[in-house]
């Protein structure tokens, strides 16, 4: 063997450095809750960080520790009390620790035996979660690559039971659609145009005044639709709408599909973990009689990135997705094995994330995802309290969730110079970098976000937030 293999996997030298990295990443858990001590990023202009890296490469010394600190210190910090940013959470030691574990065996998870464990595990993650929903003991579905992928692959499922034709095999015939809310994430207009819907397969129907949608207009927009000659196959459901966490009306969305013999999809990618919230759960209330429902494991539930669920309400319909019709009708249970992921899957190798699902369970119990899901959601009312103290913010909602949209509207500035300072204030918060935050626009006015997910924001880093948005707004102000 050439010597260079035999370093690269000396197990003596993974062990001296595993230590150190471990000791590395404890200590940055440690310090890292102190907002004052630690930016929650250190925000560098995209060219500046690959010159460093890229010259880092070229004077390589081979010094993984120091390639790690880098990285730790060029990153954002999710463990940081003041991110308040994307919708994705800090990871809990649990699940990082596994992770370790699960790029060293790198289990390719397709079929079964190349992934016994992990399999096993993920059946008892869907299982659990299908529960925690109140689906059926029918509910059965697979972890796969993300929210994104995991909706195109219901809408697959969709279309493979209630198209007209079999457009696995013969392509599509019929022009087919969906009902969704104008405020749905951006990835369910993705999947329809992905299966080739175009521009009229995604029908968007309006949301009221809490950004949720207008269930009552659903008779209205399915009949137009039909009139416009699309064949409707799905509504979806979102739990919650990402900008504002708004929850759809799921029970009024599911008794919808049964009169009319739809799909009835819930995209609860972000507010699914509210399941294991004794406090918040009813907002999901409905979310039982879906065809299909997604939930990110990596955003409210303390996993690393990524790992979703997609459930089934009858598990047997994930083996459609990717067959044909006429297999369906041959389909016996011999061939729908629950242990063969590929065949509901869209990935061929998939990493194997239910360890790190599973390993939060198995160390701290369901116990771990209420308490903290009930927390984030908590601190959201919090958040929006604060806001509604201070004369120059107002809230675009009363927030459901552990998503808060607010805005800096001091007395005497013209309406139509607040998108400009308000996203003014978010660019300098970033480059700032003691905050992480974001923005959206909500009928044409531009918000800052937050989305709380650190168990460790306090109240006092709410207010201080609130203090820093309107100090650099004054000054902004002043130079005008
Ligand atoms: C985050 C989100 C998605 C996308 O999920 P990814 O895991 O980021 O691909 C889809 N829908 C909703 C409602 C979301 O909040």
């Amino acid at each position: 063997m050439h010597p260079i293999i035999q370093k690269a996997f000396d197990p003596e030298r993974y062990r001296r450095e595993g230590h150190e990295l471990v000791d590395m990443i404890a200590d940055y858990l440690q310090d890292v809750v102190n907002a004052e001590q630690w930016p929650a990023l250190s925000w560098r202009p995209p060219e500046q960080g690959f010159e460093y890296l890229n010259g880092m490469w070229r004077q390589n010394d081979g010094d993984l520790q120091r390639l790690f600190r880098e990285t730790l210190s060029r990153s954002i910090h999710l463990h940081h009390p003041r991110y308040m940013g994307h919708q994705i959470n800090p990871t809990a030691p649990a699940s990082f620790l596994a992770g370790m574990l699960t790029d060293a065996l790198n289990n390719g998870m397709g079929v079964y035996e190349m992934g016994m464990a992990g399999t096993a595990m993920e059946r008892v993650i869907i299982k659990t979660t299908a529960q925690a929903m109140g689906l059926s003991d029918y509910a059965d579905g697979f972890l796969t690559s993300g929210g994104t992928l995991a909706n195109l692959t219901a809408l697959l499922a969709a279309r493979s039971a209630k198209a007209p034709e079999a457009v696995w095999e013969e392509g599509a015939g019929s022009r087919l659609a969906l009902l969704v809310s104008e405020e749905s994430h951006y990835c369910i207009d993705r999947a329809a145009r992905i299966m080739g819907w175009g521009d009229a397969g995604v029908v968007k129907v309006p949301v009221d005044d809490q950004y949720a949608m207008r269930t009552d207009l659903l008779d209205d927009y399915y009949r137009q639709a039909r009139e416009a000659g699309l064949t409707v196959i799905a509504v979806v459901g979102s739990a919650c709408a990402t900008s504002t966490g708004s929850f759809d009306n799921l029970t009024a969305i599911g008794d919808f599909c049964r009169r009319h013999d739809l799909w009835f999809h819930v995209d609860a990618a972000h507010g699914g973990a509210l399941a294991y919230s004794g406090k918040y759960g009813h907002l999901l209330r409905g979310i039982a009689g879906a065809d299909s429902v997604v939930m990110d494991f990596h955003k409210m539930l303390l996993a690393p990135a990524i790992a979703t669920a997609l459930i089934f309400g009858d598990g047997r319909r994930g083996f459609h997705t990717f067959h044909q019709r006429a297999q369906y009708l041959w389909a016996d249970a011999e061939q729908q094995e629950w242990h063969n992921l590929a065949k509901r899957t869209f990935e061929c190798t998939k990493q194997m994330m239910s360890l790190k699902i599973f390993a939060i369970m198995y160390a701290h119990g369901l116990e771990l995802w209420d308490a903290y899901v009930t927390q984030m959601c908590d601190l959201g009312k919090t958040m929006a309290e604060l806001i509604e103290q201070r004369p120059d913010f107002e809230l675009a909602v009363a927030p459901q969730c552990n998503i808060v949209c607010f805005r800096y509207v001091p007395a005497g500035v013209e309406p139509e110079s607040l998108n400009a300072l308000n996203q003014t204030i978010r660019q300098q918060i970033i480059e700032k970098g003691d905050f992480y935050i974001v923005q959206t626009l909500l009928r044409g006015k531009a918000y800052l976000r937050v989305t709380l997910v650190n168990p460790f924001t306090s109240d006092r880093d709410l207010a201080a937030l609130l203090d820093e948005v309107e100090n650099l707004g004054m000054n902004l102000l002043k130079e005008y």
